[in-house]
């Protein structure tokens, strides 16, 4: 027997609408400079909607982003999907090739780009034939615009365009949250990036999930800042979430210098913010200077948060990072961290240990830890190391415009590359991800939790651990560091360090320093440059 409740989509446009409804007056701040509220906002992709269709922008099309975290960048967010169109956020630091393989592969119709980032992509425009218009964002820069009849402004575009008065979301019928609403690329690691199509359902459900009490738990006294790019798997949510929940944004613009962010922190007095590791660890060192009481809740993910990272947070801010993990596959969030009732009275190097951990699937999201070699599911007893797979309604059940290959399983599970532990309670422990284990003499060496021990050295910045081949034990581990200015810590000292904390055979065969470790597009350490050294030296 069926229930009888109302069957009504779930989308995007519900959105932007009650944000209008409820939240007309909350604001959002673009660098610190621009300040305009929902209503101004959702006036605007109102304005967009009308826009796009004059431009003749298709239902289904792709509307490609290349942009930083601004109003106008949240403008199209919202613009694109409530009309139908499909928002294609575009990695800003891609390789020229993977650059135009991405927008190639998407057959964006159109492209909405920051103006000062042109130079990035107007260089490949000629080899991006689908792009039918490309609509500057001013930005507050000088760039030159190119005299091109298919180059538009943005905001004549907009002060030219009627706003649409209606309901969007009346405009969706039930089959309709299906329909997708979003496009984000991974970052190609592991061969040509692939398309992640979410859809309004899953975008919504995710929405919900991360703003669920007791996980990130956005309200509408939060100000929240995402200082992870609008590009990198859609914030994380945040943007969608702050909306929903009526929170005010601050957008951080072009700039990622840290003395910014923490300006724009402690002046907008942020309660929540959302960056990667490399990002978190980039302000530390400016923390003591700024008044950052307001911070309630700072998250952290796409590679591991070292518990050292954390604590310099817990005591300069009062507020550790919450662990978080997840993958562009899972919009991104799937698990989230922190401790519980049990850990109350635990001694404080346990909850430490526990705040470390990635932490216990959100509500929805289904996560198990299988055999490498035979597929078997592995006990969730906190010791067997299996590949971590997840399941639930916004995880990725294919890409988009390629054979799903080997990344699902037959039962339709999400196959992660990550190697992790569950425990009893459900906390998930990442060991590694498959490719970045270090195989030593048939043994495994955790790269991940080498790290973390050697991040517990105070003078040490970032870390990165890489296998170098070997012809004795196949591959042995080099650890790649930056240390604070003015250090004068030694391999042997490091060595020293973290010589009670691993196994003896763990310990890197070497320490190479350098001022900076390389990153990806996302900001993460980047692995695959290192591993190019390695095996050079
Ligand atoms: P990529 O890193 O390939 O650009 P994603 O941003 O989707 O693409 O990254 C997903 C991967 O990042 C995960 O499979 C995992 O290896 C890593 N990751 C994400 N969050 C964490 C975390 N909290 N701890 C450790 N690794 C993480």
């Amino acid at each position: 027997m069926d229930g009888l409740m109302q069957p009504r989509p779930l989308t995007i446009a519900h959105i932007l609408e009650r944000a209008e409804r409820l939240f007309a007056h909350k604001t959002v701040v673009t660098a610190g400079t621009e300040r305009l509220t929902y209503a101004d906002v959702c006036g605007n992709a109102r304005r967009l909607a009308t826009a796009l269709a004059a431009l003749g922008v298709p239902a289904g099309a792709r509307v490609g982003t290349f942009a930083g975290n601004s109003r106008r960048h949240l403008e199209v967010y919202l613009g694109a999907p409530v009309t139908k169109r499909v928002l294609h956020s575009i990695n800003i630091r891609l390789s020229a090739e993977h650059l135009e393989y991405i927008v190639n592969h998407a057959e964006d119709d159109v492209v909405f780009v920051d103006r000062g980032l042109l130079p990035r992509i107007w260089p490949s425009a000629g080899r991006l034939p689908s792009v039918r218009y490309w609509v500057v964002l001013p930005d507050g820069t000088g760039t030159a615009i190119p005299a091109d009849p298919r180059v538009l402004d943005y905001d004549e575009l907009i002060a030219g365009a009627e706003p649409f008065t209606g309901s969007f979301e009346d405009t969706f019928a039930l089959a309709d949250e299906n329909l997708a609403a979003g496009l984000c690329y991974t970052s190609g690691t592991t061969g040509p990036p692939k398309g992640v199509l979410y859809s309004h359902r899953s975008t919504v459900l995710h929405c919900l999930g991360t703003l669920a009490a007791g996980l990130v738990g956005l309200c509408e006294s939060d100000v929240v800042l995402p200082i992870v790019p609008m590009f990198h798997a859609n914030a994380w949510g945040l943007p969608y979430g702050a909306m929903m929940a009526g929170a005010s944004l601050v957008l951080p613009g072009s700039s990622a210098e840290p003395a910014h962010l923490l300006r724009l922190m402690e002046t907008e007095r942020v309660t929540v913010a959302g960056a990667v590791p490399t990002v978190w660890t980039s302000l530390a060192p400016g923390l003591g200077a700024h008044d950052l009481s307001a911070t309630r809740f700072l998250l952290g993910g796409g590679s591991a948060v070292p518990a050292a990272l954390s604590e310099t947070y817990r005591a300069a801010v009062g507020v550790p990072i919450t662990h978080s993990w997840g993958m562009t596959e899972i919009s991104p969030v799937g698990v989230i961290g922190g401790t519980r009732t049990q850990h109350r009275d635990a001694p404080e190097a346990d909850r430490v240990a526990v705040r470390a951990a990635q932490g216990q699937p959100l509500p929805l999201v289904n996560v198990r830890i299988v055999d490498v070699e035979t597929g078997r599911e592995l006990p969730r007893d906190g010791r067997a190391v299996g590949e971590l797979q997840v399941a639930g309604p916004w995880v990725a059940g294919g890409y988009f415009r390629v054979p799903a290959g080997e990344s699902f399983t037959r039962d339709g599970w999400l196959r992660t590359g990550d190697l992790a532990t569950i425990d009893a309670d459900g906390y998930l422990r990442l060991v590694d991800r498959i490719k970045d284990l270090i195989k030593s003499g048939g043994e495994w060496i955790s790269s991940v939790e080498l790290e973390g021990a050697i991040a517990s050295h105070p003078d040490v910045v970032e870390v990165a651990v890489v296998a170098r081949p070997d012809p004795r034990w196949v591959e042995r581990p080099v650890a790649y560091v930056a240390l604070r200015a003015g250090s004068t810590a030694t391999a042997e000292e490091l060595l020293r360090h973290i010589a009670p904390m691993v196994a003896k055979w763990w310990l890197p065969d070497e320490f190479v320093f350098l001022a900076a470790l390389p990153k990806t597009g996302t900001g993460k350490l980047s692995k695959l440059a290192l591993r190019d050294s390695a095996r050079i030296a």
